[in-house]
């Protein structure tokens, strides 16, 4: 294994299981359809680095990030794949995009214009995406405005348009409106091209869009979660491989009398004399306060819920009398033996999404790759 100093708490990431989740993916799209794997956010808590070189060496046409800084990492270390910037940036930070040849998202003239001067001055044409709000409100020009705008954009000599995307709100819950959503955005690209507006790539759909609407995938899809291996919802019929699971070992052990309260508030008390462990790991790594007397931790195989507060640093299990001794491992996220705790598991327990389990587990937390 590799180096996680010296407080046993780590998160492992399995490569292999990334790459089956990719050939997944693909199995599932049509052979002229492109796949931009979404990276951002520390590639959802996996390593940005690790995981955006594994995709590339498995033939990833694109890569997703939400931010320049988080382009910048990436062509720091070589990647020179096209990267395109979701997030929206300053106009007056277009410089490192030019220089580091990353593809930014436009929606406002003001961006474009100011790009478009920075490019003729790097002696570059800058791709650009465009992205229309069909319906999240977020980012996007308003679908009404998105003709005469791209029109507008078209038009000026140092930028190309290479692209152009919408995104889904409701893909999980409202097939009626993503299905809306779509349709308005296939008229967008037909006036296009009746106007002689021809725009090489074509992308709406996420991970649910990805399962659930053959439809949505055009020329290009944007997974991010599903390559990590979790799924949107329940009942999702694609194979795939969790890649990050989350462990520890036991950093103390003693024997406690019945009635005793434990953590903070006191909001668990011990039912019997009774074993209770301490765990090297807590809300300043990311593993939620709002499990706090909700999560199992799997010790030897079996399961054992959290007992009281989920501290910074620590976290107790009431192991009742099973024998354990400091230095056993404890999965927080993944398997052992039969039983096993996915991140989508943690997220319903604490009341979010799988998302946020993954992109919050934080910096202290050693990743280490398989
Ligand atoms: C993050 C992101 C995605 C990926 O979403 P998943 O649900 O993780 O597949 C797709 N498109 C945009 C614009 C995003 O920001």
């Amino acid at each position: 294994m590799g180096y996680i100093g010296y407080r046993p708490t780590w998160a492992e990431i399995d490569l292999k299981a990334l790459e089956y989740n990719f050939n997944q993916v693909k199995a599932h799209l049509s052979s002229h359809t492109k796949i931009l794997v979404c990276v951002k956010s520390d590639a959802y808590g996996h390593g940005i680095v690790p995981v955006s070189k594994k995709l590339v060496s498995l033939g990833v046409d694109y890569l997703g990030v939400a931010s320049i800084d988080e382009g910048i990492v990436l062509r720091k270390v070589g990647i020179d794949i096209p990267i395109l910037i979701l997030g929206m940036v300053l106009p007056s930070d277009t410089k490192p995009i030019l220089r580091f040849n990353l593809t930014q998202t436009v929606c406002s003239e003001k961006l474009a214009k100011v790009l478009n001067k920075t490019a003729k001055k790097y002696k570059k044409i800058a791709d650009i995406h465009i992205k229309v709000d069909t319906g999240m409100g977020r980012l996007g020009v308003l679908y009404n405005d998105a003709f005469n705008f791209i029109e507008k954009i078209h038009r000026l000599k140092f930028l190309n348009i290479e692209g152009v995307f919408t995104h889904f709100p409701c893909a999980d819950i409202s097939p009626s409106f993503t299905y809306y959503q779509i349709d308005i955005f296939n008229k967008l690209i037909d006036r296009l091209r009746k106007n002689n507006i021809h725009i090489p790539l074509c992308h709406a759909a996420n991970s649910m869009g990805v399962i659930g609407y053959r439809e949505a995938h055009f020329n290009l899809v944007r997974p991010g979660l599903i390559i990590y291996g979790l799924y949107p919802k329940k009942n999702i019929k694609i194979g795939l491989k969790p890649v990050m699971s989350l462990k520890t070992k036991i950093i103390y052990v003693k024997r406690m009398r019945k009635g005793e309260g434990l953590s903070y508030g006191h909001i668990y008390r011990t039912k019997k004399n009774t074993t209770v462990v301490t765990l090297p790991i807590g809300y300043g790594d990311g593993y939620s306060r709002d499990l706090s007397g909700k999560a199992d931790v799997l010790i030897g195989k079996a399961r054992f819920r959290i007992s009281g507060r989920i501290c910074m640093d620590q976290t107790l299990v009431d192991v009742g009398d099973t024998k354990v001794r400091i230095g056993d491992e404890v999965v927080l996220i993944g398997s052992d033996g039969k039983q096993r705790i996915t991140a989508e598991e943690l997220a319903y327990r604490a009341g979010t999404i799988p998302y946020e389990i993954v992109c919050g587990i934080g910096n202290r937390v050693p990743r280490i790759y398989k």
